[in-house]
């Protein structure tokens, strides 16, 4: 009987067993601080799977990723591109809420690549019970799980980058990054991120 993390993300024969050891995973210390594990969501037959990096506040209280102010970015974003949502599942590369107080609020805190790294056995678990035929690296923290430090975002965006999890994999910005871009240049990100997911068309 597997009870390891890497065990139990190597040998789960269903998402909904794999998501059962994501949900108890104490691997990090960011269970500590968030209300739940969010698991990723999406067909298990989907030939896309996106990787954001973590849940933020709503997706934490909720427990379902992408909900948010992110969320609904990416959810314009692929239906402009031409992506249909039943094609893609939809996860993060570290299933806990990373944060810190200020004042009364839960402030985004970037995972650290001890946490990353603690977190890429339940991602890899998803990879190959889903078999993708892409992966979608959303911003800078899938890119270090998946591909490593030296692959930065802003100069690899668009591009298809080999995975030696059998997926090709295409880089781009997490749509969070949209929102914090000023006003007068949001719009103009925006379609640089549809251009990028458009590219899963290619495929
Ligand atoms: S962030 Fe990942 S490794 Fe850390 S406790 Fe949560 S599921 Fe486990």
């Amino acid at each position: 009987m597997a009870d390891s993390k890497s065990e139990i993300a190597a040998d789960a024969r269903s998402l909904k067993e794999l998501d059962a050891g994501i949900v108890r995973c104490r691997g990090c210390r960011l269970w500590e601080r968030a209300t739940q594990a969010v698991c990723g969501e999406g067909g298990a037959r989907a030939t896309v799977m996106l990787v954001g990096e973590q849940p933020g506040d709503q997706e934490d209280l909720t427990g379902k990723p992408f909900v948010g102010p992110a969320g609904k970015v990416l959810d314009e974003a692929l239906e402009k591109a031409g992506v249909d949502r039943k094609d893609v599942y939809v996860t993060n590369a570290v299933k806990h809420f990373s944060w810190e107080p200020r004042g009364k609020r839960r402030m985004h805190k970037t995972p650290a690549q001890q946490e990353v790294a603690a977190c890429l056995d339940w991602l890899l678990g998803e990879i190959r019970l889903i078999t993708p035929r892409l992966i979608v690296c959303l911003g800078g923290t899938a890119v270090r799980a998946l591909l490593g430090p030296k692959v930065k975002v802003l100069a690899n965006r668009g591009k298809f980058f080999d995975s030696e999890w059998g997926p090709k994999i295409l880089v781009t910005v997490h749509p969070s990054s949209i929102l914090r871009v000023p006003p007068e240049d949001r719009a103009q990100a925006f379609e640089s991120l549809v251009k990028d997911l458009a590219r899963i068309r290619d495929l």
